[in-house]
């Protein structure tokens, strides 16, 4: 199908659930993608964070094809191989002690909310359930997680959401404590706020929550979703931030495009949802497992490591543009005038550079973590042209 008929047959059959950008997308190779006319993409938005080692990755080819030809499923009432080993990974590189899979970020969000809940009326009484988040957050589409998202524009239409969850400012402890109550089970934050804007959390107020939960028996859960594998230059942003949580969900990235989520839970609480407690047909599944591992073998081969540097470079060439910047490793938001986002990505995607909206003001930029030095170079005289370009 051409762009044209894939604009009509989707709007003929598909429910406009989507504000999507008029671009169809066919195949690609690392971070250049191309339409199905031919017209190349300079990818700095990876499918919003999810191709972390770029399109048709050799290893993740071959992973993914080797298991389709094998198993593509067997359920969680089996045992297959490629979710154990990507488990042991994980918890081996995280510190965390167990893990859970599901198939999508507010899954893993959900999961991370039932174990905290169920953490603290196994210990405490069945009033002991409440979960402090922060405004401006994003967690999820589902019932709970919208509830758990502190936006108000999410908290429409779709009545009654589920209680149970207090907001308070970002980086403001006494808010938070101030919201603590005798009820409140756990603290659940992003450590950047990707969705709000590419807004990192301060150190200090991150150790402050992490000391105040410890004190009171709080769990503190972090939502990785966005920031998890490698995006912030370190596996899990937690371990940038030198923090213990209890318990991590993440999805995004691990599955380098396949449907993947992960809750990672600590010694404190691995133990907490038992048999019969939670549970999904798909979890673990063999292929997407067998891509998580080989986007971790990607990341082992001095991709992760390289991060940080990409991250640094980018931005200090944005900033050379006189544009402000925030975020963190791979995970940027350009900062422009307040409203102007919207219409200057678009401007970006019609000279061929994928970018993202982020809150208000910012133009988010989430490249494949393994994207080249040309690329990059490639995507920044885009930019460059642009933002500074005039009305061109
Ligand atoms: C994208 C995102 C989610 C939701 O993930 P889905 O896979 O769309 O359900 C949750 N939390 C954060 C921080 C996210 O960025």
């Amino acid at each position: 199908m051409t762009t044209n008929e894939l604009f009509s047959q989707d709007k003929s059959y598909v429910m406009q659930t989507y504000g999507r950008f008029p671009v169809a997308i066919e195949r690609g190779e690392g971070a250049t993608l191309y339409d199905p006319e031919g017209k190349a993409y300079i990818d700095f938005a990876s499918g919003i964070g999810v191709l972390s080692i770029g399109t048709a990755h050799p290893k993740f080819v071959e992973a993914v094809s080797a298991q389709a030809g094998k198993l593509a499923h067997a359920s969680n009432l089996f045992f297959t191989e490629p979710g154990v080993i990507l488990a042991k990974r994980l918890c081996e590189k995280s510190g965390m002690d167990k893990v859970f899979f599901s198939n999508s970020g507010a899954e893993s969000n959900e999961g991370m909310i039932k174990l905290a809940r169920k953490y603290s009326t196994d210990r405490y009484d069945n009033d002991r359930t409440e979960i402090i988040t922060l405004v401006n957050s994003f967690h999820g589409r589902t019932i709970s997680t919208l509830a758990a998202t502190g936006q108000d524009v999410f908290h429409q239409y779709f009545y009654p959401f589920t209680e149970g969850f207090a907001h308070v400012p970002a980086n403001d402890l006494d808010a938070l404590k101030a919201a603590a109550t005798d009820r409140t089970c756990a603290v659940m934050m992003e450590l950047v706020q990707g969705e709000g804007g590419v807004l990192p959390l301060d150190r200090g107020y991150v150790k402050a929550v992490e000391s105040f939960c410890k004190e009171n028996d709080l769990l503190l859960l972090i939502d990785e979703v966005q920031t998890g594998i490698g995006r912030t230059g370190t596996l899990f942003a937690f371990q940038g931030y030198g923090i213990s949580p209890d318990v991590v969900s993440c999805a995004k990235g691990i599955g380098g495009g396949l449907p993947l989520g992960a809750v990672l839970a600590s010694k404190t609480c691995s133990d907490v949802l038992g048999p019969g407690t939670h549970a999904t047909t798909f979890g673990a599944n063999p292929i997407c497992t067998a891509a998580g591992n080989a986007v971790l073998d990607v990341l082992e081969d001095g991709i992760l490591e390289s991060v940080s540097e990409k991250g640094a470079y980018l931005r200090s060439k944005i900033e050379e543009m006189g544009f402000a910047t925030r975020g963190m490793g791979l995970m940027i938001g350009i900062v422009v005038e307040a409203g102007t986002h919207k219409e200057t990505v678009k401007k970006l995607i019609e000279q061929g550079l994928l970018c993202i909206t982020a809150g208000k003001d910012a133009i988010r930029l989430l490249p494949p973590l393994t994207i080249t030095k040309d690329e990059m170079d490639r995507g920044l005289a885009i930019l460059k042209q642009v933002l500074c370009g005039g009305s061109k």
